[in-house]
């Protein structure tokens, strides 16, 4: 999502005229783009701004812009612009206003309108895949989550201009697309009576990319119109990104999501029922206020038991205006350091299991990026996004066929093998 916004921050400056810079210390302009979801990448901003080349006009944008409005301004000078995150439209007004007053400070955070703005091709970071935002913000309100009170309430996006901004990117030769949202499960578009199963419906018999993604599902909202859709169609990738946060139904209802742990099986056991080989991964949350051993050795289960393609995993942060800054929290933060340890070391196992479960297996993969460092060497993705390393000529943007070779927990390695 940060991604996606960023995109639409250069494509608002490049129709002004602005060029990109390769390096910081060439840019006459800064923008910032920042999450507010947890604290530390939130502190780590200024000590950024700090390290930067005086000269530069810094322009804060995004969720912690949203948050803190003037209050950056007055902690840092250096700062010209505070930009919330429903108003990068006003850009390069903004810079235009003040481009010969540099000591003008402006701060622009705060609407709650929708702004449709479709960042051109050329202004996408990646050649090959495109992202699509199809809802902004949030109605859920979990315990330990800041979105909604800075991204505001569910606003969804009509069909038409998702289905036009799809068709777009496929004729601009983009191979993959995912749409974006904090539930894309809950989209709806009521004038055209649409559900979010039949927008993926109508997007893969119209749109010629070969996959289809989206993030996020929240598993409160699961229905299993979705699982029959995506088993008619093979440009829906078989891989849903479906965040559990923690494997306790006791600690899910102190989080104030919607499920249970067994409600949550059910899915999953109902999308691999119709598609056996359904990938998922998750988002996890450990050492959440009056997270217990035993609580925190459901979610272990939890990951034996699904499998996870791969994870996110991160210690709690508090934030503010949540409701569980109040909760009492006794576990002392080298313990749940540990449990985040733990975790990741469990799930290294499963990744390392099911990834040599693909020796000998040859997966189509999206010809993504040259290796960074080793010449003649290229990394593609799999449908269930994994990374894939193979000596190759195909170009960037092709699909081509990889026999796996060897496994990491990580990543894979292959032979590309002729058609
Ligand atoms: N809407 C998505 C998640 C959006 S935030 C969903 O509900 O699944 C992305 C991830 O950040 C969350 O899944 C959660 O794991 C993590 N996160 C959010 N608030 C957090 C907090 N206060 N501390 C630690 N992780 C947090
Ligand atoms: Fe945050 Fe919960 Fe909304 Fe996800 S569903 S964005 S975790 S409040």
């Amino acid at each position: 999502m940060n991604v996606n916004d960023s995109e639409k921050i250069r494509h608002i400056l490049e129709i002004r005229g602005l060029v990109r810079a390769e390096r910081e210390s060439d840019a006459d302009v800064v923008v910032v783009n920042t999450c507010a979801v947890r604290q530390k990448p939130q502190e780590k901003i200024y000590s950024y701004i700090g390290r930067l080349p005086p000269g530069k006009k810094i322009v804060i944008a995004g969720c912690v812009a949203q948050l803190e409005r003037e209050g950056i301004i007055r902690r840092n000078p250096r700062v010209a612009f505070v930009v919330g995150t429903h108003q990068f439209q006003h850009l390069d007004r903004l810079l235009a206003d003040t481009a010969f007053q540099p000591e003008k400070r402006v701060t622009a955070a705060f609407s709650r309108e929708w702004h449709e703005l479709v960042p051109a091709a050329a202004c996408r970071e990646s050649p090959v895949s495109a992202y699509i935002s199809i809802m902004e913000g949030c109605d859920n309100f979990c315990s330990y989550c800041i979105v909604p009170h800075v991204r505001g309430r569910e606003k969804h996006r009509p069909f038409g201009p998702i289905l036009a901004e799809a068709e777009y990117l496929a004729r601009s030769g983009f191979r993959e697309i995912s749409l974006l949202g904090q539930n894309v499960n809950h989209w709806r578009d009521d004038k055209a009576g649409m559900t979010f199963a039949q927008l993926l419906d109508r997007l893969a018999e119209r749109v010629p990319v070969r996959w289809i993604r989206f993030v996020t599902s929240y598993p409160g909202y699961h229905d299993n119109e979705l699982i029959a859709v995506m088993a008619r169609h093979e440009r829906l990738a078989r891989h849903v990104h479906f965040p559990a946060q923690t494997g306790s139904t006791r600690i899910l209802k102190r989080m104030a999501r919607s499920y249970s742990r067994s409600d949550y099986l059910a899915a999953v056991a109902a999308f691999r029922k119709k598609i056996p080989a359904m990938a998922f991964s998750s988002d996890f949350i450990v050492g959440f206020p009056g997270e217990t051993e035993r609580d925190f050795r459901l979610t272990l289960t939890l990951l034996e038991q699904v499998e996870y393609e791969s994870i996110f995993s991160f210690v709690y942060s508090p934030r503010p205006w949540t409701k569980a800054l109040g909760f009492a929290d006794d576990t002392p933060a080298a313990e749940k350091k540990e449990r985040l340890h733990r975790l990741q070391e469990v799930q290294e196992k499963i990744q390392l299991r099911n990834n040599r479960k693909r020796i000998g297996r040859i997966l189509e993969v999206l010809v993504s990026e040259p290796h960074p460092k080793k010449g003649g060497e290229m990394i593609g993705r799999s449908e269930t996004h994994r990374v894939v390393n193979f000596a190759s000529r195909t170009p960037v943007g092709e699909f081509t066929r990889v026999k796996i070779t060897a496994a990491g927990p990580h990543s894979l390695r292959g032979t590309e093998v002729a058609e």
